[in-house]
């Protein structure tokens, strides 16, 4: 008979850890989890308010997390916490993944984001069961991950829609805060997002799968959201014509800059690899808040989509100066500050390897 590895002691809450987990950090994350039922019950329930809490308050938010505080995000995203559930309750199968597959989901974690993201003109935008459906099944996803796989392995650092777009995003942040998923690392990932120094969105030391994903997103991901505001919401009529839009402009935009990002890590010598990598972070993000600024305040075509209505007060001018300054703070941020490398967490100590305990039987 095998006794339980001797480093898994069972707490009263079934989770396999020797010590606490912060209890801020814990108190923070349930708070947000069950925020984020409460959103997927206001889309189901209360349609118009959910769908304008999720797209036009969350959503814009987002990015901006992403880049100054990803470590903060990772620490308390909802999916990220239902995909551990099965771990903190003690009934992950805890399968380790190899590499090349952890690299191969990542693949699969910036095809879905790159087929996902168009829907929202399609179905999401006006649909707020259709995003209920879509978080749902996202939700449903990190679970069976987390379910299946060790610790962040299946979901988190691998097949999540969003962890694509927070390794570009976050490339430079030198916001550290603890790792309040792990208080030991189990070394579920081969190279963690959330330990490792100077978090490099093209994937560098890992697979080349990881990497292929990788260069795709850092070439690919500004055209793509230059290309994803210029096609319309779903309106009536035929949604053939807006879907094959809003796949035409994300993906024409995307090949575009793509190609100019292959040309010029051609062109730009290895050391300055790292600069040209941020030069498309940030213009992919400066992008997305180029238009989504007048929006958020009350400036874009539909008053009633701000997160908080500032037209009346303000004169026509301010969506370009919030714009010149959002652009000039990423310009900054990306390109003009970024002085050595950074991690997103603290790294946890390593956990001891697990000890096997051989108890004899009498008939051995
Ligand atoms: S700290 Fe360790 S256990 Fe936690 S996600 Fe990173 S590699 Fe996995």
């Amino acid at each position: 008979m095998t006794a339980p590895a001797a480093n898994c002691d069972i707490t009263p809450l079934g989770c396999p850890e020797p010590c606490a987990h912060s209890k801020v950090w814990r108190t923070i994350q349930i708070c947000i989890w069950l925020g984020g039922i409460a959103l997927l019950l206001s889309l189901i329930f209360a349609p118009d308010a959910g769908l304008h809490f999720l797209w036009h308050i969350l959503i814009p938010i987002a990015p901006a997390l992403f880049i100054f505080a990803p470590g903060v995000w990772r620490n308390v995203c909802p999916l990220g916490f239902t995909s551990l559930l099965p771990w903190n309750l003690g009934l992950s199968r805890r399968h380790r993944l190899k590499p090349s597959t952890q690299g191969i989901a990542y693949i699969g974690s910036v095809v879905l984001l790159l087929l996902i993201l168009p829907l929202r003109h399609v179905f999401f935008n006006s649909s707020a069961l259709a995003s209920a459906l879509a978080i749902s099944v996202l939700a449903a996803l990190a679970l069976l991950a987390g379910f299946l796989f060790e610790r962040k392995s299946g979901w988190c650092a691998s097949l999540c829609p969003i962890y694509p777009v927070e390794s570009l995003y976050g490339s430079c942040t030198p916001i550290k805060v603890r790792n309040a998923h792990c208080n030991q690392c189990y070394q579920c990932v081969q190279v963690c997002p959330e330990s490792r120094f100077g978090t490099d969105p093209t994937g560098a030391g890992t697979t080349r799968f990881h990497q292929l994903a990788g260069v795709v997103m850092t070439g690919g991901f500004a055209g793509f959201v230059w290309g994803w505001f210029h096609a319309g919401d779903y309106a009536g009529g035929s949604r053939w014509h807006v879907t094959a839009d809003a796949y035409a402009y994300s993906f024409g935009g995307f090949a575009a800059t793509l190609a100019i990002y292959l040309i010029l890590s051609r062109i730009v010598p290895t050391k300055r690899g790292s600069t040209l990598n941020r030069l498309f972070a940030c213009a992919a993000v400066s992008c997305y808040y180029w238009y989504t600024l007048p929006n958020i305040f009350g400036f874009g075509s539909n008053p009633a989509h701000a997160a908080v209505n500032l037209s009346t007060f303000l004169p026509d001018v301010t969506p370009w100066i919030a714009r010149a300054i959002a652009t000039a703070v990423f310009f900054w941020w990306f390109i003009i500050r970024p002085s050595g490398h950074h991690r997103w967490m603290k790294p946890p100590p390593r956990a001891p390897k697990p000890v096997e305990i051989r108890i004899r039987s009498k008939s051995e």
